[in-house]
Parts: C-alpha cells; structure tokens; sequence
C-alpha cells in the first residue's frame, strides 16, 4: 500500500480525539509531501539536524515534533520553529529550551518524558524526579517554556501485558499530575507495534513511522 493509503486507514481506524504524529525520520522529502497532500500536518523527528533541513525545505505550515533525545547544544537550532518537544528529561534541558524560546519571542511547549520501560537504554524521569521538576522554583518561574504533558515509550517486547502495565502506569502518573496542574492534556504514547494498546489504556498522541512510511533504512 502507498503512504497515502496507509494515513488515510490508519486515520479511520484512529479515535477522532487522539492526534496521530506521523513519524518521519530518515524518510525523504518526497514521502513526507505524499502524506502531506492526504491533508496531514504533524509529523515527528529524532534528530534535530535532519528535522531543520526538511523545515526548510518543506511547506512551513507542517508542525514538527521532536521526539527523539535532545541535546542541549542543538536547542538553538529549532528554537525557532519547534511545535512540541516530546523527550524533555532534565531541568537543564528545560532552562536551555527556556532560553532559546526567549530569543525568539516564542513559548515552546514540551512533554516530560517519563522512563516507564524495563531497559535501562531508554531516556526519562522517574515519578520522584518529575515531581521535582515541577514543584521546583526554577521551572516555576520560567516564563517561555510550557509542560503540556506527558511521554513514554514501553519497553520493546512482544509481552503484550508487560506494555500494557507500562502505559497504564503512565497514564496513572499523568492523572495524578492532572490534578494539580490542569495545563497537562497531552499524554504521548504509542508507536507502530503498541498504539493500540496505548490508547486502550489513555493515550492521547500516538507517534507512528514504519505502519505509514515502512520500515526504516539505517545506512
Ligand atoms: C521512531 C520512533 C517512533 C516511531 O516508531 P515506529 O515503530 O516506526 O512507529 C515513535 N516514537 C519515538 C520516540 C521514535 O523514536
């Protein structure tokens, strides 16, 4: 199936409230403009070089998540354009993206990626960490960034239980937060092989690549 079959299936099949990310990385101009003309506007980057270049080059009312690790010295380069940052790990992280936002006269909106996964490879805070976060003085008094939210991935096993329990656990964290802080709506989880999981148990963004765009190729 082409990518614009697969975007529209995938969005009949999508509950109407829950944003799809159409995860693009390492795929080409070409096939990003093939989803684009279906009507879709989101799609999801991990790194933020390669998501500059197709800013640039693509048409400029695309909103570009960055979902991958983000390093502190790269901020600067999306600063001016980034939609929503998902994998935001540290108060450090945090006051660079606050200090790039202010250059741009922007406020940038970011989810707190939160480690859920058994493998300890995988980015994010734990419960003790984002309540620190959130409550710290730092962040409070930060003006240009703003936590809309939540991500996670789970960890990347066939164990369909296992996946389940980690998002479920998400989800408890995110409505636990909910409760003191009503500016959290976004709660991201979900890719190819577990959104439908994901958004049984809460989910409102699913990030997905290879069941539109197909596998990747890592050269
Ligand atoms: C690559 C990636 C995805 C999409 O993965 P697929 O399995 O191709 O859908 C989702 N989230 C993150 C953080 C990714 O890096």
């Amino acid at each position: 199936m082409s990518i614009s079959e697969n975007i529209s299936q995938l969005k009949s099949k999508l509950p109407k409230d829950i944003t799809l990310v159409a995860v693009s990385k390492t795929k080409p101009n070409r096939d990003i403009l093939e989803a684009y003309n279906t009507g879709h506007r989101v799609f999801g980057e991990n790194k933020i070089q390669e998501m500059t270049q197709k800013w640039e080059e693509l048409p400029k009312d695309i909103q570009w998540h960055m979902i991958g690790h983000v390093q502190r010295n790269k901020v600067k380069y999306m600063a001016e354009y980034v939609h929503l940052i998902h994998g935001v790990d540290s108060l450090k992280l945090l006051k660079e993206i606050e200090k790039q936002a202010k250059k741009h006269n922007r406020i940038i909106e970011c989810l707190l990626q939160i480690h859920i996964a058994k493998e300890d490879t995988k980015f994010g805070l734990d419960e003790n960490e984002l309540n620190s976060l959130l409550t710290s003085n730092e962040y409070l008094s930060m003006t240009n960034v703003k936590i809309v939210g939540l991500m996670g991935m789970a960890t990347f096993t066939n164990n369909k239980e296992q996946v389940r329990k980690e998002f479920s656990y998400l989800k408890e964290i995110f409505e636990t937060q909910k409760s003191r802080l009503p500016g959290l709506e976004i709660l991201s989880m979900g890719m190819s092989g577990d959104y439908e999981i994901a958004i049984e148990e809460g989910s409102t963004m699913v990030r997905i690549g290879s069941n539109i765009f197909g596998e990747r190729n890592y050269k």
